[in-house]
This record gives structure tokens, sequence and C-alpha cells, in this order.
């Protein structure tokens, strides 16, 4: 097949971004600077241990957190293991019974899965409705006197659909003893408001879905709220994530994270018209595709089957034309069992065996979904 376009065309933005320059140059201005360990009691060290705590505080502003605390980590998958098993480890004598969803991203299931196995919680897993949304009332009507934790994700990575995150949080209110964990990854600077997280116990966020650097991310903890420590050692981070800090990357973190919810609104809508675009495009083809992503979605994330060719030839012919996207979401797209993800939304194995996940970001363009549309056209016409 010969080459459609030379220039690459990046639609995984939901796997990772590309690191946006300003973000890069801060971390190696203060990989200069700013070297010397916050926790050594010189002055060097008392310095890079100031801009440290302020990050943090920056941080929380920017998210208008006020009874919140930042611990920083190695991103999203380290984050939402330190706040299910360190809850769950911590609270186990308040009660055993725990609730998330099926379609939460494999850091999410499988630590929950081992606090079953190896630990005798019992977990209520949560199925979306057909849109992909878990409601306020499914969330209640699972509660039990005994459930000490639930978490839910506030957009799904594969099919985009957004969580009513800030009224399960309101209602979660009248359940004081219930800690509410979010791991909203793919929500933070990429929704047409940002959500408000004031009522959430424990939120995940991480650096590289947002152009910052990849190995990096936060948990965001209301500091009431006591865990079981992962990692043993220096005590650094209040004692909840031992490993010496690293500011250059939390510098650089606080400057992704202004960028995207600087612009998040403009943003949101200029995803959204490419989005609609591609989303046109499937509709009006409905014998070749069928749309995933259904109305509440987010349009950072379509999500679609191919109807006539394997799914992941098509994803494979995209490549070979320099496009790039993925058939589920990279952490399992090699595994070949279909998505569990699709199949959560009542979507049939032939359907979530031969997905495609366009995950768009700002930087892409109409032209370049224009591309991905005659490109289509002519990988549907030609595989056999
Ligand atoms: N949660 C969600 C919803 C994600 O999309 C991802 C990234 N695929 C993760 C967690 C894991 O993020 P990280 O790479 O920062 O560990």
């Amino acid at each position: 097949m010969k080459m459609a376009n030379n220039k690459l065309i990046y639609f995984d933005n939901a796997s990772t971004t590309r690191v946006n320059p300003r973000v890069l140059d801060v971390y190696t201005k203060a990989c200069d600077e700013y070297f010397a360990n916050p926790s050594s009691i010189h002055k060097e060290g008392q310095r890079s241990l100031y801009l440290f705590n302020r990050t943090k505080e920056d941080l929380l502003s920017l998210f208008k957190l006020k009874e919140h605390e930042v611990i920083y980590l190695s991103g999203a998958t380290e984050a939402n293991n330190l706040a299910i098993k360190g809850v769950a480890l911590r609270y186990k004598n308040r009660g055993k019974h725990l609730i998330t969803s099926i379609y939460e991203h494999p850091s999410v299931l499988e630590a929950f899965k081992q606090l079953e196995k190896e630990f005798g919680f019992e977990v209520t897993y949560l199925s979306p409705d057909s849109q992909g949304v878990i409601s306020s009332q499914k969330v209640e009507s699972a509660i039990r006197s005994d459930t000490i934790l639930i978490s839910l994700m506030a957009v799904n990575n594969e099919i985009g659909s957004i969580n009513p995150i800030e009224e399960i949080s309101n209602l979660l209110e009248k359940y004081p003893k219930i800690i509410f964990h979010v791991d909203a990854c793919q929500a933070i600077g990429k929704l047409e408001k940002e959500i408000n997280y004031s009522n959430v116990d424990l939120l995940t966020i991480s650096a590289h879905k947002i152009h910052g650097l990849v190995g990096f991310g936060a948990l965001i903890k209301k500091k009431k709220i006591d865990l079981l420590p992962l990692n043993s050692g220096g005590g650094q981070e209040n004692g909840l994530r031992s490993g010496t800090e690293d500011l250059p990357n939390a510098l650089a973190f606080l400057e992704a994270i202004k960028i995207a919810l600087n612009d998040e609104t403009r943003n949101y809508l200029y995803v959204k018209e490419l989005a609609n675009r591609l989303v046109a495009y499937l509709k009006v083809h409905s014998a070749l595709f069928e749309l995933n992503s259904t109305e509440n979605v987010n349009p950072y994330i379509i999500n679609f089957s191919t109807l006539t060719k394997k799914g992941s030839v098509v994803v494979e012919a995209l490549s070979n034309e320099n496009i790039m996207v993925s058939s589920t979401s990279a952490c399992h797209s090699s595994k070949e069992k279909g998505s569990y993800v699709v199949k959560s939304i009542g979507k049939d194995d032939k359907i979530s065996s031969n997905t495609i996940r366009v995950s768009l970001d700002y930087s892409n363009t109409l032209e370049e979904v224009d591309i991905l549309i005659s490109t289509l056209n002519k990988i549907i016409g030609e595989i056999r």
C-alpha cells in the first residue's frame, strides 16, 4: 500500500501525549538549578523542599481544594494502587465491602481482585448503562452497612463516557464512613468544565495524559483520610510514599496542569469539532462501522468497531499509513481478547473484538481527521 501521507498523524492521545516543550523546559531547567534533595537539611536542600511544597499548594489551588493534600508518585497506576489498597487495608476493621465498576482501568480492577483474593474483601462490580454511565442511584443501591470504599473513574479511557462524579460525591456526603476515590486521569483538562472534586476523598491524576512527562502523577487526598503506605523506606510524603522527592518532575507536572486547565473549555470545543466530523462519517457508514462512544461522551475519545474487517488489521493498516490509533487501550491492546469495556455496555463479542479507539488532542487538525476518513475508506475497501 502506498503511503497516503508522510506526516505522522497521532490519534492515540488517551494512551499518552507528546510532551509540551514548555513542560520540558521547566523540567530541564529544574534538573540544572534545583537538583538538591529536598530531604537534605543544607541550604540547597531546604530551597528544594520549599519549592516542592509550593508546587503542592499551587496544584491544590488550581483545583480549588482546601481540605486536601498532595502525594506525588509515579503515575496513575501507583496512585490507584495506593488509594485502593491503602484505604482497604487501613480501614479493614470498619468493614469488608468495596464498590467499583467492571470497566475500570486494570490498575483499579487488579487492585480490587487482589484485595478479594488475598485479603478476603467483598467487592461489588457495578455495570455501566448502555451509554457507558454509572448513575448515582446505581451507586447508592450497592451501598451496604459495611461498605468502606467506592472507586469510580471520571472518564472511561476506552469509550470516553463521563460519570456524574460531582453528583455521586455529593450523595456520598450522607455516608461519612465511606471513602470515595476517583481515577480522573482521562478527565483532567479534557472536559467542557473541570469537575469540582471538593467532595472527592481521593483523586488520581497522571502527567503524561496532559502533555507532561511519563512516570509522574499524584494522589490528591483529603487530609483527614489515613492510608496504609505501600512503600516502606525513608518516610517521604508524610510516610505515604517513600522515595526521594522529585522536584523537577513536580515543577513540570504543575506546568502541564496549568496549561491543561487554562485552555480547557476552548480545547474542548475545538476537539468536539474534530470528533463531530469523525462521528458524522461513522454514522453515515453504519453498515461498515458501529459507534461505541455514545451521547454523553468526552470528545477526546471516539470508539467504534469495524463490521466488515478485523479491527486489529485496520489499526495496523492505518499505522502503515502513518496514522496511529489503538484497538482497545494500550494497557491490554496486545492480548486480543476483545474489549471488556465495550462488552460492559452490552456489545457482543464480535463488536468488542473489533474496536478502534481514536483519541484526539487539541494539537490535531480537521485536515488530519479528513485524512483518517479517506484512509479508512481506502482500507475498508482494500482489505480482504
Ligand atoms: N487509569 C486510567 C483511566 C488510564 O487511562 C491510565 C493510562 N492508560 C491509567 C490509569 C494508568 O496511568 P499511568 O500510565 O500514569 O500509570
